[in-house]
């Protein structure tokens, strides 16, 4: 069905952060199919995993104990100062589950329209529930009526949270991006974050993190939370999780960590072994291969290059980002960049919001790659605000 509308172009391989389309022209990857393959491609420690797990087992059933997915949930909670997690297979799902969850906690606190609140410019995935949830009225548009019980308010504004509070006394949950990705790569501070953190504990409010995007690495920390000296009750993962493999994960702690039942939520592919192996061995990976280093220094170098070169240009709004996550606002919409970016460039980038070229490389670039990104992007940016 016609929910995209791809660009004229396919890959038939790739290796690390290069791909090869199929007149065997090479391409350099700066999107990692949009923060997916931080491993970037075919990594060749994943795919033997992948490979050995695939000839001995795929898939069983949550009705039964699976070690692969229990030796993943215990990394991840390690990982995350967390204590359950509930595994399912994308960023939707793992909202979709923290929505839920949010309600049971809701209704268990005896509210009987329990409400989250929500931010604007946010996105959360494309089931009803997780668009209801999105700040963005295109992805809402045609599919009224939205699943009520959120409540919208400005991004990185606490004084908005806080007079939602005096006229809501049937509040479950907070759910937002410590980044938020789709809405431009727009951060929120440490001062805010840890301000909502502690609004949170005032009034019995679930902290739910939407890290589909920023987790596994991508801001040169495990997950972006820890920038800032909090600790979200619940936080979603999927998208670089599994490098391709699709799987989420929602985490909880405390409290949350003990509300669902069984019985109360489930997934036939949520957590298989194939999934899990593939999560298990991209996370190992991580850890071995040094990354939230290397992501938290490229990334920098990223910013430092794209300043030099294009920070003093008139059409250049803002240059920000945080590890391998970064995000040049120009002052016109630049969404036709993307396919310049192929034909002249030979990259893939991505624009979000209009008017943000988004870059998101894999974890795995080297110094010399990331030169490479910055002279390519360089050039076309400063091309297109030369022509238009
Ligand atoms: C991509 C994304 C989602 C949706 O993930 P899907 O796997 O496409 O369902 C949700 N939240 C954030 C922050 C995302 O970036």
């Amino acid at each position: 069905m016609a929910t995209y509308s791809p660009l004229p172009i396919s890959f038939t391989h790739g290796e690390g952060v290069w791909l090869w389309d199929e007149q065997g022209r090479k391409y350099l990857d700066a999107l990692s199919g949009i923060a997916v393959c931080g491993l970037g491609h075919a990594h060749p420690k994943l795919s033997e995993a992948l490979a050995a797990q695939a000839s001995r087992l795929l898939h069983v059933s949550n009705i039964y104990h699976i070690p692969e997915q229990e030796a993943l949930g215990q990394q991840l909670c390690a990982l995350a100062d967390m204590d359950k997690v509930f595994f399912c297979n994308s960023g939707a799902e793992a909202n979709e589950a923290s929505i839920k969850l949010a309600r049971l906690y809701g209704h268990q606190r005896g509210y009987e329209i329990p409400k989250i609140i929500v931010m604007e410019n946010s996105f959360h995935g494309r089931t009803l529930a997780t668009l209801s949830a999105t700040g963005n009225p295109k992805v809402q548009a045609g599919f009224e009526p939205l699943v009520e019980g959120f409540i919208r308010v400005p991004f990185k504004n606490l004084s908005a949270i806080k007079e939602v509070a005096e006229s809501h006394a049937d509040i479950a949950a907070v759910l937002l991006e410590p980044i938020q990705g789709e809405g431009g790569v727009n951060a929120a501070d440490d001062e805010y974050l840890k301000n909502l953190r502690q609004l949170c504990d005032e009034h019995g409010w679930l902290m739910m993190l939407d890290e589909v995007q920023t987790g596994a690495g991508r801001t040169g920390k495990w997950f972006a939370f820890q920038h800032t000296d909090i600790q979200p009750d619940v936080m979603n993962l999927a998208k670089g999780l599994g490098n391709g493999i699709p799987i989420g994960a929602c985490l909880a702690r405390g409290e949350a960590a003990e509300i669902f039942a069984p019985g109360k939520h489930g997934s036939t592919f949520g957590g298989n072994p194939f999934a899990s192996v593939a999560a298990k061995t991209v996370l190992d990976i991580i850890e071995d291969e040094n990354l939230l280093g290397n992501a938290a220094r490229q990334g920098e170098y990223l910013l430092n290059g794209f300043r030099e070169n294009l920070g003093d240009l008139n059409g250049i709004v803002d240059i920000r980002g945080k590890g391998l996550m970064i995000g040049i606002e120009l002052d016109r919409p630049c969404a036709e960049l993307v396919k310049q970016a192929l034909e002249t460039e030979d990259i893939l980038i991505n624009v979000t919001a209009g008017k943000v070229v988004r870059l998101l490389p894999p974890l795995v670039l080297d110094h010399s790659q990331a030169d490479e990104i910055i002279s390519r992007v360089s050039r076309l940016i400063l091309n297109f605000l030369n022509e238009n």
